[in-house]
């Protein structure tokens, strides 16, 4: 299988190459095999993106919303066209199964183009300030050249998730690919040239954590919107902030989510798996604390563990799949060394906990994982593990169990499971969360904010919200008499 694309990077509406920069390999999970040999991006290729987005930027901002919303709704509308083949290229790049990239990420991608394609023309209106006679105006201007740093779980979503709110506010954008899945980004860049984007506008480079420091300090980017882990977030965020540079944080979480006694048991197993397993795992806001009240917690453990070992596991080509490989070696082992320290720490296994028999090989599977007994103090329960490995702790009332939900440094997501409506709207209002779900879980259509509060970042994505942190607030005030001074 290979997926070598036409060059490492995407600049100013063309594939380009640097083969002085370091290899960088794309390796097929479910197979090991090497799919395409790309090039970190050298320093004089960082130039020349950041110079080809400069140059770019103030016509396109000059260009109405609507003009500009016209070329993103195309490009959504050639992300569906192809969806299969972006769907395939995603499963290739991480390793998920096709049955999740054909209805996850492409489209979601799509979704997000669509989305701010439609509301450019209405959202970046500013406001009228009457003064009584004097009157003052805002407008939203963009920002300028702002670089993308995405992480490998959804690298083409992100890639969209990023550029879209960007460009519909008129800026241009440096986007750089985790380099564990550099494909998805090219391919967005691609469609965007396609659909009409002027060159220069959305340019992908390649490269590692030693790239990423070329693109924040670079002293003609405005904006820095990373997708990461919290200690990278934390190295981005002081870079930024050396040039007081705008910044979005979407990091890592430990998310809880609460399962009373009165809830939909069927639902909640459904939300707690959907929680911990899509994606092998690998979703930034899980919900891997998994609280159950104690009066149901054994009819809740019985019933996941029925249905977390029905899970089809294999070939992620394949449509029946449910869950592929993890996206690399180090991520797999990784995850089994939290594995092995939940056991020693004396957490109960319920199901799992390692290699599955029948997809050995050079594939990096890993079995859906279940704990229970779980103890707020283990390391499984407060370090982010981003494998498919659930933490099921007991609870016997609310107050406890709000307390406990909160006792972290992370808060990006929560979730409640119960049928009392009053209690599920009173938890979710104490719940140190940014994106919370009741009675769902892991939901994140475009139409609604998202991203964390505490360490799990600041800013967020979809929605006008993330129009908003592309663009900043210029006022004017406007005298309509004569200026009267004391002196
Ligand atoms: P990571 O932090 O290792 O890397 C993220 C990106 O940052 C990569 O592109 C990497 O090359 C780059 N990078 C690393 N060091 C850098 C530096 N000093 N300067 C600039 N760029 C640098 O994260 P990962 O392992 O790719 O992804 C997993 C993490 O991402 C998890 O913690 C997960 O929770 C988080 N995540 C968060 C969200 C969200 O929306 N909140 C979504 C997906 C993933």
């Amino acid at each position: 299988m290979k997926a070598q694309p036409k060059a490492s990077h995407f600049i100013d509406g063309e594939y380009v190459e640097d083969t002085a920069g370091t290899v960088i390999e794309s390796i097929y999970p479910a197979t090991g095999e090497v799919i395409a040999r790309l090039h970190a991006a050298t320093p004089a290729i960082v130039e020349k993106a950041i110079a080809a987005a400069k140059r770019a930027q103030p016509e396109w901002a000059a260009m109405s919303p609507t003009a500009r919303g016209r070329i993103l709704k195309r490009a959504a509308e050639i992300m569906r066209e192809r969806n299969r083949e972006l769907s395939e290229l995603e499963t290739l790049d991480t390793g998920k199964p096709i049955q999740e990239t054909i209805v996850a990420d492409p489209t979601s991608g799509a979704d997000s183009f669509e989305f701010f394609g439609g509301i450019a023309a209405a959202a970046l209106n500013g406001d009228y300030i009457p003064l009584g006679g004097d009157f003052a105006y805002t407008k939203r201007v963009p920002l300028g050249v702002c670089v993308g740093i995405g992480a490998w779980n959804y690298p083409q979503q992100i890639a969209c998730w990023k550029g879209a709110p960007a460009l519909a506010a008129g800026n241009a954008m440096v986007f750089k690919p985790s380099e564990n899945t550099p494909l998805g980004a090219l391919k967005i860049a691609e469609i965007l040239v396609e659909a009409g984007l002027p060159k220069g506008l959305y340019n992908v480079i390649q490269g590692d954590r030693s790239t990423g420091p070329l693109l924040v300090n670079h002293p003609d980017v405005a904006k820095v919107s990373l997708t990461g882990s919290v200690p990278t977030g934390k190295k981005v965020a002081a870079a930024a902030a050396a040039e007081l540079k705008h910044v979005t944080m979407e990091l890592g979480g430990k998310s809880p989510l609460i399962v009373f006694d009165d809830a939909d048991l069927e639902s909640a197993i459904g939300g707690a798996m959907l929680g911990n397993f899509y994606s092998t795992g690998q979703v930034c806001s899980n919900g891997t604390r998994v609280f159950v009240q104690k009066k149901i917690k054994e009819a809740f453990l019985m019933r996941l563990k029925e249905r977390t070992e029905a899970i089809v596991i294999g070939d992620p080509m394949d449509e029946a799949t449910q869950l592929g490989p993890m996206v690399s070696r180090a991520q797999r082992d990784k995850v089994l060394s939290y594995i092995e320290t939940g056991k020693s720490e004396g957490a109960r296994l319920l199901t799992g906990g390692g290699i599955p028999n029948h997809v050995s090989g050079e594939g990096t599977y890993i079995q859906p994982t279940v704990f229970a007994d779980v103890t707020d103090e283990m390391t499984i329960a407060r370090e982010e593990i981003f494998g498919p490995v659930m933490c099921v702790l007991d609870f016997d009332d609310e107050p406890e169990v709000v307390a406990r939900a909160n006792a972290t440094e992370f808060g990006l997501s929560a979730g409640v499971f119960t049928a009392d409506l009053a209690r599920a709207h009173r938890v979710a209002d104490q719940l140190e969360a940014g994106t919370l779900w009741i009675n769902a879980y892991n939901l994140a259509p475009v139409e609604i904010p998202f991203g964390g509060s505490k360490q799990s970042g600041f800013g967020r994505e979809n929605s006008v919200a993330a129009l908003n942190h592309y663009t900043e607030l210029k006022t004017v005030y406007v005298g309509m008499g004569k200026v009267e001074a004391p002196y």
